[in-house]
């Protein structure tokens, strides 16, 4: 059986000889490989290589560190159609998605490259007699980032993109269901002129994850996953002095105006309540159409569209999307799906008890819509991340913008319409961290940042652009004198209140 080992100075670690996780093909149902589960004796070597590599690192002038992720994304590139093969075989998502999933990576990679700009601090010539004073952003040391299973590559990308580039080592631990793909990418940055201890990859579940939180030496630590785990690290990592960042679950909403091009938002619509199987944290789970008959009229146009949906196997290029991640999250759907069955929606199209021929013990949940879904409901209050697309039907423009704003999860929101004012109005007013105008998924591109609001981010700065800046560095702010040695400007006077620059 393969070994998925971690990756620790510059080569693989196989000394650990305890717990082990298996990696499934989930469009088979099988076991592919296996992943061992590290303790705190494995992250110790870990930080101890990091801590060997990263001062020289941070010494290294930053266009030779860009120079290192040009070189990282020309690699990565070149094994796009491994990566995106190894990361579908054990995700389940189609291969064209997750060729995107890689793309969107590299696309905060090649931020990364433009570090030496970025970096520039700041500069106050004659702050006071003789007086300049200066700030410059310095690396933390050692970050490091735990990531879901849904963007395998995308999201270690996000965070040890910025991070490495400004000088940090960076200790990953990627989810243990879907690990090989970033396994490979620390490999490829040895490859492309990386340190070794630069970037390590530690695998584990909860043990590794309490290591990280509680080790001294590791300064900030970036989550990505699920809400309860996300706030549970935010508290245990500041809890030991650490800076972090913990983004988690979503239920995002897709509001259509009675103007809206209905066509479009129904393509718009199944692409990102469907695609990925549902399993993506800015998927558009919850469309709200405003009036009765904007809710009759999209009705009828969703339900041919949906049952029009291609599900197959992650290989099969016709297929929409693929399997979802284990047995036990397709049979979470399905409850979710009776939830809101028992709770009194109306279960339009059911994908319950789905099967694909040639493949039944893969995990695949056929497409679901569900009209009538109202706010008290649990199923509309809780993340499914699955391809389910619930109609919460709002009376007028007022109601469609208080569903999301009141939502406990406040990730993204999506508003359809042909109407300048009434976008903007929403943008304004929605309670969300991220908004689309006629855009379902509305991921800002790397230059900006990501994070949501609420229960979908803890902490306060957010991923790449200058927010993954601020995050994986410290300011230093120096105030410098130089007086001219003359003795004409009272250096020698002593004064005992706070000096101001009067
Ligand atoms: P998850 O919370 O189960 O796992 C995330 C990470 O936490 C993994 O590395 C896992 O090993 C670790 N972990 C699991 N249990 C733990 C525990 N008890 N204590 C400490 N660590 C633990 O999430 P997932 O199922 O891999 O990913 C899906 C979730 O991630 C969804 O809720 C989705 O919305 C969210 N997500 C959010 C964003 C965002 O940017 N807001 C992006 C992608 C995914």
């Amino acid at each position: 059986m393969r070994i998925v080992d971690h990756f620790i100075a510059g080569g693989a670690d196989t000394k650990s000889d305890g717990r082990m996780h298996d990696i499934f093909d989930p469009n088979q149902g099988e076991v592919q490989a296996r992943v061992p589960l590290g303790d705190a004796a494995l992250l110790e070597r870990a930080v101890a290589a990091a801590k060997e590599a990263q001062p020289g690192w941070a010494a290294t002038n930053p266009q030779r560190r860009a120079r290192v992720m040009f070189e990282f994304k020309r690699l990565v590139e070149g094994d796009m159609d491994n990566l995106a093969q190894m990361l579908s075989s054990e995700h389940g998502k189609v291969i064209a998605d997750s060729r995107g999933d890689v793309q969107r990576g590299l696309d905060v990679i090649e931020f990364a490259c433009g570090i030496p700009h970025a970096l520039k601090g700041e500069y106050t010539q004659g702050a006071g007699p003789g007086i300049d004073v200066y700030s410059m952003r310095q690396p933390l040391g050692i970050g490091a980032g735990i990531t879901p299973f849904n963007f395998p590559a995308m999201i270690p990308m996000w965070m040890f993109g910025v991070s490495i580039a400004v000088g940090n080592a960076f200790i990953l631990k990627p989810s243990e269901r879907d690990p090989s793909v970033p396994r490979r990418l620390a490999e490829l940055f040895l490859e492309a002129g990386g340190p070794e201890g630069i970037l390590q990859v530690v695998h584990g579940d909860k043990e590794m994850v309490d290591a990280i939180l509680d080790h001294p030496d590791i300064a900030g630590v970036s989550f990505v996953g699920s809400s309860d785990i996300a706030h549970y690290v935010y508290k245990r990592g500041v809890a030991a002095g650490k800076r972090v960042q913990a983004m988690g679950g979503a239920k995002n909403h897709g509001i259509v105006l009675p103007d809206a091009d209905l066509d479009q938002v129904v393509a718009d619509l199944t692409g990102a309540a469907f695609g990925s199987a549902g399993e993506r944290c800015m998927a558009l789970p919850v469309v709200v159409p405003v009036g009765e008959d904007t809710a009759e009229r999209l009705k009828d146009k969703l339900i041919p569209a949906i049952d029009a949906l291609r599900v197959g196997i992650s290989t099969d290029d016709e297929a929409h999307y693929g399997p979802v991640v284990t047995a036990e999250h397709k049979q979470r759907i399905e409850n979710w799906i009776a939830t809101a069955e028992r709770e009194g929606a109306d279960i339009v199209v059911d994908g319950r008890g789905f099967t694909l021929q040639g493949h039944e013990n893969g995990w695949f949940v056929g497409p679901t819509l569900i009209d009538n879904v109202t706010p008290d409901m649990e199923s509309y209050r809780e993340e499914i991340f699955g391809p389910v697309l619930q109609i919460v039907r709002a009376r007028d423009f007022e109601e469609a913008v208080a569903l999301p704003s009141k939502h406990q999860y406040g990730n993204g929101v999506a508003i359809f319409t042909r109407n300048g004012h009434a976008a903007r109005e929403f943008a304004a007013r929605v309670n969300v961290g991220m908004v689309g105008i006629n855009v379902p998924i509305p991921v800002p591109v790397a230059y900006h940042s990501f994070g949501g609001w609420k229960r979908s981010a803890f902490g306060d700065t957010n991923q790449h652009g200058m927010e993954g800046i601020k995050f994986w560095t410290k300011v230093k702010t120096v105030t410098a004198r130089w007086p001219d040695g003359l003795g004409g400007d009272g250096e020698l006077a002593n004064t005992f209140v706070i000096p101001t620059m009067g």
